[in-house]
């Protein structure tokens, strides 16, 4: 039942990107360079602009509408929250932001059963380091080079990647380090098992020689998302919750892109079977409907702030509009099995189709993901496994894949197309005629990638 191909409607289009060009200001852009589609509307997996033309969206938005566009029950509870109790402010206890925390609650892991309400993903970072470093009463944060984790201030100094840059002040208590990835392996191992065991050395050696005493938290995406998404191998999370609990380390898993449905598990984490201290949430949460991010605090550092205030707080946090839309996405995904869905279309349609497509292009170096969570890894040569571009800070589209983007577009699949990859990234929701339609998109778009091949 999706919306028909709407009628053009180019005087509105001109409009509203006259004004867009005059005064937004836009996120990881040179204002100057760039020329935002105008977009007139979307619905589950669909969006479109004003001229007519319709693109099935591979990226699910910044991969957060995990149950589709304009889903009518959680359009139709917004609806009803506004109409009750729009806003009220965080120190009351709100229907809404009670019963949205213990859904939350009864979804997570272990005893990850307090939540603290943000707005997004890089405050639930901030706060989630502020509660690792008032518990353990020390400084430092163990993060990972390949990860994001937020365009705020600690939470661009906690991500690793070339994002940080232009940010970093070098200030932050923050030590980098290695996670595993075996096929650009930093440690130069050949098999999983290998990976496994030399990222938990290098991990355990990196605590040692900054002082045990002075490690609050390690900081990993548990499957890392933007950077590249890199499953990691079998028994890594479970050795890096062993490390954590021996040097009384907190361990902090950010599943702001893998939480609530994305990787064919409610959390990323249960396919470890690693329970952290504190996890990180927002986007799938209510499919970004409105703005909602959390920590998921375990029992253990709750108790730190049982009679000891906690310093901080938001305004917004837990927003009774974004958690009424929490609760009705919950509800959504409950009833439509969605987690279901998406482990199913990961088994079945998307890790098949995307395996045969890389027999197929030689410019596909390796196929990674689970569940609608699933990258590309584009090289230039198979052989040395040398990205089909460099590696930059400016994350834009170099020539090779500015033209995979534009075969996609031509194709109507809206791309995510990050450094040398692209992330296929639909909503969990997304049916198998639509998964069909992508995968011939991008297997036109990857021989226009063939092209820049050795
Ligand atoms: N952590 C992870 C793992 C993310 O993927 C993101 C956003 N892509 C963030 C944190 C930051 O979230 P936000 O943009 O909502 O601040």
């Amino acid at each position: 039942t999706h919306a028909q191909r709407p009628a053009a409607d180019p005087v509105t289009a001109a409009a509203v990107k006259a004004a867009d060009r005059a005064h937004v200001f836009h996120s990881w852009s040179a204002q100057g360079l760039i020329d935002p589609l105008a977009v007139a509307g979307a619905e589950g997996s669909y969006f479109w602009d004003y001229e007519g033309r319709r693109y099935l969206d591979f990226t699910s938005g910044l991969v957060y509408t995990n149950i589709g566009y304009q889903h009518p029950t959680v359009v139709a509870a917004i609806q009803e929250q506004a109409g009750k109790l729009t806003t009220f402010a965080p120190a009351f206890a709100v229907e809404a932001r009670s019963e949205a925390a213990r859904l939350i609650a009864e979804r997570t892991p272990g005893d990850l059963d307090r939540i603290f309400f943000t707005s997004g993903g890089a405050e639930a970072v901030e706060h989630a380091v502020r509660m690792a470093r008032l518990h353990t009463g020390r400084p430092k944060i163990l993060s990972a080079y390949r990860s994001y984790h937020g365009a705020t201030g600690t939470a661009i100094n906690v991500t690793g990647d070339p994002r940080r840059w232009a940010s970093d002040n070098g200030t932050a208590g923050v030590v980098r380090f290695w996670a595993p990835f075996l096929y650009r392996s930093p440690f130069y191992a050949t098999t999983e098992a290998e990976e496994a065991e030399r990222a938990l050395r290098h991990l355990e050696e990196t605590i040692a020689f900054e002082g045990p005493s002075t490690v609050a938290a390690v900081v990993l995406e548990t499957i890392p998302g933007t950077a590249g998404i890199m499953v990691p191998p079998p028994g890594y999370l479970a050795g890096v919750r062993e490390i954590c609990d021996r040097y009384g380390v907190v361990m902090v898993l950010d599943e702001v892109m893998t939480g609530f449905g994305r990787t064919g598990k409610w959390f990323a984490a249960e396919h470890f079977d690693v329970v952290p201290d504190l996890l990180t949430f927002a986007k799938g949460v209510n499919s970004g409907y409105v703005p909602l991010g959390g920590v998921a605090i375990s029992d253990r550092i709750a108790a730190t702030f049982e009679t000891r205030a906690y310093p901080g707080g938001l305004t917004y946090s837990g927003h009774p509009l974004a958690c009424a839309a929490a609760v009705a996405t919950l509800q959504v995904m409950a009833d439509e099995n969605v987690v279901e869905r998406a482990a199913r279309t990961g088994a079945e349609l998307l890790g098949p189709g995307l395996r045969a497509l890389a027999e197929r292009h030689p410019s596909v170096g390796e196929v990674r993901g689970t569940g609608v969570f699933w990258a590309l890894d584009l090289v230039r040569d198979r052989a040395t496994r040398e990205p089909l571009v460099p590696y930059n800070a400016s994350g834009e589209a170099a020539a090779p894949m500015a033209a995979f983007a534009a075969a996609c577009k031509e194709g109507g699949l809206w791309p995510f197309v990050n450094m040398h990859r692209t992330h296929v990234v639909p909503p969990c929701t997304v049916s198998e005629a639509e998964v069909r339609e992508g995968l011939e998109v991008l297997d036109a778009a990857l021989t226009v990638a063939d092209g820049f091949t050795v």
